[in-house]
């Protein structure tokens, strides 16, 4: 071959990732800003599972979706929110359920500090709540920063009540004190980073101001309790049925001199589930049944009720069948499942530029560079991974180039480093084919989790084409 032949040939057969920026048209560019923006919003009303599950309830009926509850079947989409905590929509296809959906599943759950059922306390005249944290957190990140409170409690009476403070500019914030560097050397600077830092030490600082005079006992706890007492009408028994999530006080912002990238807490995994939202609500009367799942309690591995170890799914999938006049017998639910191709829309962690050591630089995802299909998650030689096959992942590229969707590969760090998993294994036990599908992150798990911008507008494409794809 000539000098010219070798180089077409490159171009023909070497694969090079694309930069999502270079092949945006300046019409897309302004539908970037726009997505970024309903997601920055999305993110701060959607901080814990519960407000994640009340706005897409909200956008899913205001784009005419119908509780499956309801009576009545006119529109062909519905939705179900299950205790409160995750939540499933679906849009009727033209070929019957059993034929099998497109499905797309996220979790809407993040790391953060879960307070305890008996959290308050005092200690040398202040005011604490006792936590345990949920999920994978650097426990150093959750210290010396603002933090905001959210909570369901459950009253003696039986009544709920919601309340969300730090989050209003006008509201108090909460915070985990840190020890001065000048005393930290024995207890934390000279220790391994895991156990410079314990769990039982992330106490969220909540007053110093005391009920009463010197005599009262307990008057800093008691300061606390009148707080709740005289607002919410709440008892310290109440705690005790209570799920109150403490989460980073801060807003979604923008990232960068260009504002081409988003910072904020919880985007693992609401970035795709922002995604896989915005994609559904725009399909209208696909070839193939379109579904989204947001599942709860991922990030402490999909167990309990509103995870995706639940039978949430076939329940939700064999009252469609029945509400559709199809045929609701186990047999055919087990058929509708089986035939499904379902993407597992979660992230995966960005190269970063200064720990590059951690990744393997070919396999590695990058921010930028589109919608990232991970074959397999898992750690210690893929393990505890469903691996997608090569007939699913070709598929999957087919969908993707057709649309001219901008995509990379990316594994989970090196061999050997470390790991991860997601719920891809979770539903592929009904035999569907599911891999993995979703942007990469910078600082993930992080409180302040970074995104591209680009990305988003990809994912949210790449999305929307699997739900169009037949
Ligand atoms: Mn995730
Ligand atoms: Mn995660």
């Amino acid at each position: 071959m000539n000098k010219k032949q070798i180089e077409d040939f490159k171009k023909r057969t070497v694969r090079k990732p694309k930069l999502v920026w270079d092949v945006l048209t300046n019409k897309e560019n302004i539908q970037v800003d726009q997505l970024a923006d309903d997601y920055k919003f999305y993110l701060d009303q959607a901080k814990t599972e519960r407000e994640a599950v009340a706005v897409t309830t909200k956008k899913a009926e205001a784009s005419g979706f119908e509780n499956i509850e309801d009576s009545g079947n006119s529109s062909g989409k519905y939705y179900r929110v299950f205790r409160n905590k995750c939540i499933a929509l679906a849009v009727v296809g033209k070929n019957p359920l059993s034929a099998g959906a497109r499905i797309i599943a996220a979790h809407i759950d993040s790391p953060r500090l879960d307070l305890k059922q008996n959290p308050l306390y005092q200690e040398v005249d202040l005011a604490f709540f006792k936590t345990h944290y949920y999920g994978g957190i650097r426990k150093y990140q959750w210290m010396a920063t603002p933090l905001a409170l959210h909570g369901k409690i459950i009253k003696a009476d039986g009544s709920s009540m919601d309340f969300v403070i730090g989050e209003d500019e006008t509201d108090p914030v909460f915070t985990v004190s840190d020890l001065l560097p000048h005393l930290a050397a024995k207890v934390q600077s000279e220790k391994k980073l895991s156990e410079a830092f314990e769990g039982e030490k992330l106490n969220v600082l909540i007053g110093s101001h005391p009920l009463g005079g010197e005599e009262v006992e307990d008057r800093f706890k008691l300061s606390v309790l009148q707080f709740f007492y005289e607002k919410y009408g709440l008892v310290e028994e109440d705690f005790t049925c209570a799920e109150i999530e403490v989460v980073p006080a801060a807003k979604a912002r923008d990232i960068g001199l260009d504002r081409s990238m988003i910072g904020a807490y919880g985007q693992d995994d609401r970035i795709c589930a922002f995604s896989a939202l915005h994609a559904i609500l725009g399909i209208d009367k696909p070839e193939s049944w379109a579904m989204a799942f947001f599942f709860d309690k991922e990030e402490i591995g999909s167990d309990g009720n509103t995870g995706a170890k639940s039978h949430f799914v076939e329940n939700f999938v064999s009252d469609l069948l029945a509400k559709t006049g199809e045929d609701d017998t186990d047999r055919n639910l087990r058929r509708a499942l089986l035939n499904s191709m379902a993407i597992s829309a979660d992230v995966n962690g960005a190269l970063d530029p200064d720990y590059q050591e951690v990744h393997e630089k070919r396999n590695a995802a990058r921010l930028g560079y589109g919608v990232c299909i991970t074959k397999f998650s898992g750690s210690g030689g893929k393990y505890g991974s469903s691996d997608a096959g090569a007939e699913y992942l070709g598929t999957i590229r087919k969908i993707f180039n057709d649309n001219h969707i901008v995509w990379q590969t990316g594994e989970l760090g090196k061999v050997d480093e470390g790991g991860g998993g997601t719920i891809a294994k979770f539903l592929a036990v009904y035999g569907m084919e599911i891999v993995d599908c979703g942007p990469a992150l910078l600082s993930m798990h992080s409180p302040f989790e970074i995104s591209s911008k680009a990305d988003l507008f990809m994912v949210c494409k790449a999305y929307r084409a699997f739900f169009s794809t037949e």
